[in-house]
C-alpha cells in the first residue's frame, strides 16, 4: 500500500519546483497527477489510470504546448474531477466526467458548492465540511455523491489541496464505487451466512456450542457489570439413546427438534438457548434479579417437555434432566459455570430423571469421587483386580443348594474388597459394565467348568445382567461361544435382570425386542430371573407376557416380613402368582430363622441370604455342591464373606 502511496509524494516535489514557472497548468497536471495516483490504491482500474497519467504528464513536460495536453488529460480522464474554493466549497472547475456523473453541465455546476455534491449522513454538515477542508491524499474517502435528479452514488473521493492563480483550491478525484459496494455487500452477506452456519445447528436452527462460547463470556461481564446474577441450565434429554436405538434416527431427529422449540418458547427471548450436540441443550438465563425466576423456568421447562410428542403419529415421552450453576454463586467463567451445571445435571438423573437440580459442592466431591472410581475400574479391570463370589440359593424345603449367584468383586489393592453398589452404576453409565459383564461370563463359565472337573454336581449359576449390557452385546451369540469353549451347558446359566431393565419404556419398540432378545435367550437353553422384584414397576400384569422363570423377591420385602403386614401381604401376594404362573420364586437378604419360617409358611421355593452363607469364593463353594441336603448351623456366629458360611453340606 505505501509503495503505492509513495507515487504522490515524489509528484508533489515535482509540482513545487516547477510552479514558478506556470503556475495553473502544472499544478493542475500535478493534482491530475497525485489524484490518480492516489485512486490507484483503491482500485486496479485506476492504477492504469495512474500510469497513463503519469506518462501522459511526462510527455506533456517536455513538450511546449502544454496547457492544451494537460486540458485534454483532464477531459477525457474516465474519472470525475472537480476542483472547488477551499474556503467557500464554492466550485470552480470539473471535467466532463464528474459532470457526466452527476447530470449537471459547467455552468450548473459552478452555481453549487462542494457541500451540495458529497453527502455524507454519518457526520453530518460539519463535520462532511471539516472532512472536505482537510483532505489525506493517502486516504480516499467514502462519500456518497447526490446527482442532478436527487439519486446518490457511491463514491470515494481523494483530495488534494492547491494553489491556482494565488487561490487555495481543492480537488477531488471521484471514483463510482456502487458496483465495489455492491460486491462487498454480496461478500458481507455470504460471510454473514457462513458465520450463521457456523454458530448455528442445522437440525435444530438454534445456536450451537461455538455461539455459546463467544456468547456467554460477554454475558457473564454483563451480569458482573449489572450485578445481577445469570443461570445456566444444563439439559440432556432423558434416554434419548433408547429413542434413537428403538425408533430411528429419523424420529430422534423430529423429536429434538420439538424439545428445541418448546424450549425455546418457554423461556424468554432475552435467554439464550443453545443446541451442545446430541441430545443436550444449555439455556443461560441472563439478568436474573430473583433466584426464584430459576427454580421457575428450570420447572416450566421440565413441564413442557413433560407432555408427550407425537411424531409420525405415535407419542414419544421426551423428558429432561437439568442441572443448573449460578453466576457468582457456582463459578465466575464460562468453564466453570458448564462444568458445574453438567454435575447437577448428572444429579438430576440420579435422583429419577425429569427432574432439575442446582448445584452444591458436595455434587462437586461425588463427581470427582465417580470420576476417580471410572478411571481405576478401568485399571482393575485390565490388570485383573476383579474377581466374582458366589452364593448359594437354597431350596426351603429339602436345604438343597440349587444354585448359585454370581456376583462381582472387585479386590482394590489399598482399599480390599470392593462391593458392587460402589462401582456398578458407574459402570452402566460409562459403558465399562460391558467388558466388565464380560469378564463376569467368563470367569462364572471357567468356574463352573472348574467344578465340574473337581466333581461336584453342577447347579445353575445365577449372572446378573444389567440394560446397557443387554442392549450392547450380543449376550446370545457370547453365551453360546463360551459355553461351547468351557464346555458347559448354557441350561447352567441364569440371567437375572431387573424390573426396569425388562420392562422400562415398554411403550417403544424397544420393548418388545428386548422381548425377543430373552426369548431367543431362553431358545438357548438360559433361564432367566426378574431381580429385585418389587422395587421397580412391580407390574405383576407383565409377568402373564414375558418369558420369565424366576422372581427374586428384593431384601426390602424380606427384611421386614416378621414385623409389618404390608410387606407380608406383598411377599404372600406374589408368591401366590408367581406359583400361578409356574414361575420359581427366591426370596433374598434372609438373615434370620423366623423370616425363614414365615417363607416356608407362603409356599415360597427358594432362599438367599446370609442366614445360609455370604458370598464366597469359587473354591470354598466347591464344598457346598455335593447335592446332598445341607445343614444348617446356627447363623448368630456369620462368617465373614470370604470364609465359607455356617452352611455346610451334610457328610462334609
Ligand atoms: P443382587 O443381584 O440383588 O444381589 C444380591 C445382593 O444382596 C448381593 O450384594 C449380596 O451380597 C447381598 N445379600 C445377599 N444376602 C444378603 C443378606 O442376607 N443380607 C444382606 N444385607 N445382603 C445380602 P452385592 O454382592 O453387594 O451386590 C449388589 C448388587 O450389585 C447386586 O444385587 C447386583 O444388582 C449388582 N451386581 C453384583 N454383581 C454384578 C454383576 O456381575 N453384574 C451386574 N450387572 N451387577 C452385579
Ligand atoms: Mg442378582
Ligand atoms: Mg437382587
Amino acid at each position: 500500500m505505501y509503495r503505492v502511496m509513495g507515487a504522490p509524494l515524489s509528484m508533489r516535489k515535482s509540482h513545487q519546483n516547477s510552479t514558478s514557472r506556470s503556475l495553473i497548468p502544472l499544478g493542475l497536471g500535478t493534482v491530475f497527477a497525485v489524484i490518480l495516483a492516489v485512486g490507484a490504491a483503491s482500485s486496479p482500474l485506476l492504477a492504469a489510470a495512474v500510469v497513463l497519467g503519469v506518462t501522459l504528464w511526462m510527455v506533456l513536460r517536455a513538450d511546449g504546448s502544454r496547457s492544451a495536453r494537460y486540458r485534454a488529460v483532464l477531459e477525457q480522464s474516465p474519472n470525475g474531477t472537480v476542483i472547488a474554493d477551499a474556503t467557500t466549497f464554492q466550485i470552480v472547475d470539473a471535467n466532463p466526467a464528474f459532470m457526466q456523473a452527476l447530470g449537471y453541465t459547467a455552468p450548473e455546476l459552478r452555481r453549487l458548492a462542494l457541500t451540495q455534491i458529497f453527502v455524507d449522513e454519518s457526520a453530518g454538515a460539519a463535520g462532511l465540511a471539516a472532512k472536505l477542508q482537510n483532505p489525506d491524499p493517502r486516504v480516499p474517502m467514502p462519500l456518497r455523491q447526490r446527482r442532478k435528479d436527487g439519486a446518490l452514488l457511491e463514491i470515494e473521493a481523494t483530495g488534494y489541496r492547491l494553489i491556482l492563480n494565488r487561490r487555495t483550491t481543492l480537488a477531488f478525484s471521484a471514483s463510482d464505487v456502487t458496483l465495489k459496494r455492491k460486491i462487498e455487500s454480496q461478500l458481507l452477506e455470504k460471510q454473514q451466512h457462513l458465520d450463521h452456519l457456523a454458530h448455528h445447528d442445522q437440525l435444530t436452527g438454534l445456536p450451537n456450542r461455538l455461539y455459546l462460547a463467544h456468547r456467554l463470556p460477554g454475558a457473564i461481564e454483563d451480569a458482573k457489570r449489572a450485578g445481577t446474577m445469570l443461570a445456566v441450565l444444563f439439559l440432556d434429554l432423558d434416554r434419548f439413546k433408547d429413542i434413537n436405538d428403538s425408533r430411528g434416527h429419523e424420529t430422534g431427529d423430529k423429536l429434538l427438534k420439538t424439545v428445541a422449540e418448546r424450549v425455546r418458547a418457554t423461556v424468554r427471548d432475552e435467554d439464550i438457548v443453545v443446541r451442545m450436540g446430541g441430545d443436550e441443550f444449555v439455556v443461560v438465563l441472563q439478568s436474573v434479579e430473583r433466584a426464584e425466576l430459576i427454580n421457575e423456568m428450570a420447572a416450566r421447562i421440565n413441564e413442557a417437555l413433560s407432555a408427550p410428542v407425537i411424531v409420525d403419529g405415535r407419542p414419544l415421552n421426551a423428558t429432561v434432566s437439568i442441572g443448573v450453576s449460578l453466576y457468582p454463586r457456582d463459578g465466575s467463567d464460562m468453564g466453570e459455570l458448564l462444568r458445574h451445571s453438567d454435575t447437577a445435571m448428572y444429579q438430576a438423573k440420579d435422583r429419577g430423571r425429569n427432574n432439575f437440580q442446582l448445584f452444591s459442592p458436595v455434587m462437586a466431591r461425588k463427581l470427582r469421587e465417580r470420576v476417580a472410581i471410572e478411571a481405576s475400574l478401568r485399571a482393575a479391570l485390565e490388570r485383573g483386580q476383579l474377581d466374582v463370589h458366589y452364593q448359594p440359593i437354597i431350596d426351603i424345603e429339602s436345604n438343597r443348594v440349587m444354585g448359585l449367584e454370581a456376583l462381582l468383586r472387585w479386590k482394590h489393592p489399598t482399599h480390599g474388597y470392593i462391593l458392587p453398589g460402589r462401582f456398578i452404576d458407574i459402570a452402566e453409565e460409562t459403558g465399562l459394565i460391558v467388558p466388565v459383564g464380560e469378564f463376569v461370563l467368563q470367569r462364572v463359565l471357567k468356574d463352573v467348568g472348574f467344578w465340574q472337573r473337581a466333581g461336584a454336581s453342577p447347579v445353575p449359576v445365577a449372572v446378573n445382567i444389567s440394560a446397557v449390557q443387554l442392549q450392547r452385546s450380543n449376550l446370545r451369540d457370547r453365551i453360546l461361544s463360551l459355553t461351547r469353549e468351557y464346555e458347559v451347558s448354557p441350561e447352567l446359566l441364569l440371567l437375572e435382570l431387573t424390573e426396569s431393565t425388562m420392562f422400562e419404556r415398554r411403550e417403544l419398540r424397544g420393548g418388545d425386542s428386548r422381548r425377543d432378545a430373552i426369548s431367543q435367550l431362553r431358545d438357548i437353553g438360559v433361564s432367566i430371573a426378574i431381580d429385585d422384584f418389587g422395587t421397580g414397576y412391580s407390574s405383576l400384569g407383565y409377568l402373564k407376557q414375558w418369558p420369565v422363570d424366576f422372581l427374586k423377591i428384593d431384601r426390602s420385602f424380606v427384611r421386614d416380613l416378621v414385623t409389618d403386614m404390608s410387606d407380608l401381604a406383598i411377599v404372600g401376594a406374589i408368591i401366590a402368582i408367581a406359583r400361578h404362573l409356574n414361575i420359581k420364586v427366591v426370596a433374598e437378604g434372609i438373615e434370620g430363622w423366623q423370616q425363614l419360617e414365615k417363607l416356608r409358611q407362603l409356599g415360597c421355593g427358594l432362599a438367599q441370604g446370609f442366614l445360609f452363607a455370604r458370598p464366597a469364593s469359587a473354591a470354598q463353594c466347591l464344598k457346598l455342591l455335593s447335592g446332598l441336603p445341607l445343614s444348617l448351623t446356627d447363623s448368630t456366629a456369620q462368617t465373614g464373606e470370604f470364609e465359607a458360611g455356617p452352611l455346610t453340606a451334610t457328610g462334609t
